[in-house]
């Protein structure tokens, strides 16, 4: 793609406003599916699933997750779990209802994991917000 499109139209700045401006105007579906399927969000079990047995949660340790039940390793499985959280839950999401939500003792973790997959952020360091968007 850069080797394709060379030339940079926008400058940085107008690139900049409009990526804000694209995340402000998103508005999440309307769906409700927890709602529309009757189940409470407490009965959404917690953690990241293994996409081999697909047991929950697996642990994450030295930058891998780890499944105890088949031993399966992986290094993006949390990306899963993070769209089921976009899909049922709420499209944003914070560190710490992160950290909840994969599973993950350490806030610096949980932090990592966001802040590497590259996730648009809006809010002070605080509130840091991160917006679920998926390229893939
Ligand atoms: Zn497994």
């Amino acid at each position: 793609m850069e080797d394709k499109y060379e030339k940079n139209i926008l400058t940085k700045n107008r690139l900049d406003k409009l990526s804000k401006q694209l995340i402000n105007s998103n508005t999440p579906s309307s769906i409700n599916l927890l709602q529309k399927y009757k189940v409470s969000k407490s009965h959404i079990l917690k953690g990241v699933h293994c996409s081999n047995c697909s047991h929950i949660p697996m642990q994450r340790k030295r930058g891998k997750w780890n499944c105890p039940i088949c031993e399966q390793q992986s290094t993006d499985a949390h990306i899963a779990t993070l769209k089921d959280y976009a899909l049922l839950i709420e499209p944003i999401i914070t560190n710490q209802k992160a950290r909840v939500f994969l599973q993950i003792e350490s806030p610096t973790v949980s932090n990592r994991i966001l802040t590497s997959e590259g996730f648009p952020a809006s809010g002070g360091n605080k509130d840091r917000k991160y917006h679920l968007i998926f390229n893939k």
